[in-house]
């Protein structure tokens, strides 16, 4: 499940975050960007739900693209 990282003292929320490794870049970043390195109060990750496109199968979503890619390519071709 995806999280988003918080920061109590700047009241904001990150992009949405898939690995750890995305997570503990986002934290080190904001931390060293904005508090000097530190942690600031009331930091932290929340989970949040996958939305409807995230939750399909990764084949479903290639294909969706694929066609989307045709259809683009004709309508321009017929634009042209
Ligand atoms: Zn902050």
């Amino acid at each position: 499940m995806p999280q988003v990282h918080y920061c109590g003292v700047c009241r904001t929320r990150s992009r949405r975050l898939y690995t750890p490794a995305q997570r503990a870049a986002e934290q080190y970043g904001h931390r060293r960007q904005f508090h000097g390195g530190r942690a600031p109060d009331g930091e932290g990750f929340l989970k949040v739900p996958w939305t409807d496109w995230e939750q399909r199968p990764v084949g479903e979503r290639r294909a969706s693209l694929a066609v989307a890619a045709v259809l683009l390519v004709l309508l321009l071709v017929r634009l042209i």
